[in-house]
């Protein structure tokens, strides 16, 4: 273990990986505390949906616990193309191309479609993934800073004749900063360097834009105008998977050539079905995103009144609450658990130092009651620790 982590440890300071019992909705037990939730990714609470639970049970029935094979060869169900019929649907694209991780559907995506006399130009606040998927692909690449338009102008200026293509991705809703990505900015300069662009969807997907949609919904692009849209089918979607939603010669070619579409077997079936379920309960339960969006815009003002710094996030489920250093980010995180609160701490090198944070995440499912509770909490315990 690493030094820090050994002392967290020593201190009785750790609160990673506690084992929860039971579904992780926002009211979780681990040992024998309840605890409010305030770090999930399920941001609708679908993980708790009754109709998910039903669906997962029937797709266990009808499939089995596993897909037997690769997409490519015998390991494609039918739920597995009526999943990708339902995702290009829903992001207003021509197909959609599934895998049995988001991580990996980086990986892939960026690796196969890319390389040797290509250039990469990302977000400096990027997600890991994305940063691993350009180590693989051998091409080329540049980081411009965050949310900066300017910077990125300067990087495609500076480099866009020395390559045949160029990509920028950008993450839709930024998973340490809360913030959304400018898509109209970056489409345009995009567009006028002669660059293809691509956005991680993993946190925009079910959150952000008046039906939930992502950020097309959000800026009301006009459908494709982002080239490649990836998402995630573990956060507002309560499963396991990625994607990639695109035009359908894309699609076509990936499911021929990219590795983790080859190589590494499919989705389980049962996790196919409960994303969309998911994705048809997002189409039609309207009340579940405006529960959503009512929720973290009321937490978000209040953590702001208290005096609380929540850099820019805005407009999204994710809300950074700055701490400090390291151990004083631990220490509150404790005192929260103590209240009954589990909030996971962000410290370095997931994000910079003296920036340690609580990562809240606000469900649809929180009752006012509970974010006030959660609210007057923080009230208490930062002013105890003078973080406000
Ligand atoms: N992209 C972003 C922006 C993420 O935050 C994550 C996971 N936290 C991923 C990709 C990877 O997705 P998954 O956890 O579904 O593999």
């Amino acid at each position: 273990m690493l030094a820090r982590e050994k002392n967290l440890v020593r201190f009785g300071l750790m609160t990673y990986m506690l084992p929860i019992q039971g579904v992780a909705s926002n009211k979780v037990t681990i040992g024998n505390q309840e605890l409010l939730m305030l770090g999930s990714y399920s941001y609708l609470g679908l993980i708790s949906h009754p109709e998910i639970f039903k669906v997962a049970h029937e797709a266990l029935d009808k499939y089995g616990s596993g897909a037997g094979g690769v997409r490519l060869l015998t390991g494609t169900a039918d739920i597995h193309e009526q999943l990708e019929r339902k995702i290009a649907d829903f992001k207003r694209t021509e197909d959609s191309i599934v895998y049995s991780s988001g991580y990996v559907t980086n990986m892939t995506l960026i690796s196969t479609l890319f390389g040797k006399d290509d250039l990469i130009v990302i977000d400096k606040y990027d997600h890991q993934s994305i940063y691993d998927g350009c180590i693989l692909s051998k091409a080329d690449w540049k980081r411009f800073n965050h949310n900066d338009t300017g910077d990125l102008e300067r990087v495609l200026e500076e480099n866009r004749s020395n390559y045949k293509r160029v990509l920028v991705i950008v993450d839709g809703v930024f998973s340490m900063d809360g913030d959304i990505a400018p898509m109209p900015e970056i489409i345009e300069i995009a567009k006028q360097h002669d660059s293809f662009t691509m956005v991680d969807e993993a946190h925009a997907l079910g959150t952000v834009g008046p039906n939930g949609r992502g950020v097309d919904d959000y800026f009301d692009l006009k459908p494709g105008a982002v080239d490649i849209y990836m998402g995630t089918l573990s956060k507002a979607i309560p499963s396991i998977g990625g994607y990639i939603a695109a035009r359908k010669e894309v699609i076509t070619y990936l499911k021929f050539t990219s590795n983790a579409f080859v190589f590494s077997a499919a989705l389980p079936p049962m996790c196919a079905a409960v994303s969309l379920k998911a994705l048809e309960i997002i189409e039609t339960d309207k009340e579940l995103i405006k529960s959503l969006q009512k929720n973290y815009a009321y937490f978000i003002n209040g953590v702001k009144e208290m005096g609380y710094n929540t850099l820019r996030s805005k407009d999204t489920p994710i809300v950074p609450v700055i701490i400090g250093d390291d151990i004083k980010t631990f220490r509150y995180a404790k005192k929260m658990k103590k209240e009954g609160i589990l909030v996971p701490p962000i410290v370095f090198p997931a994000v910079p130092r003296e920036a340690g944070r609580l990562r809240c995440c606000v469900m649809a499912t929180h009752t006012e009651d509970e974010i006030d509770f959660i609210l007057e909490t923080m009230e208490k315990i930062g002013k105890s620790m003078k973080v406000i």
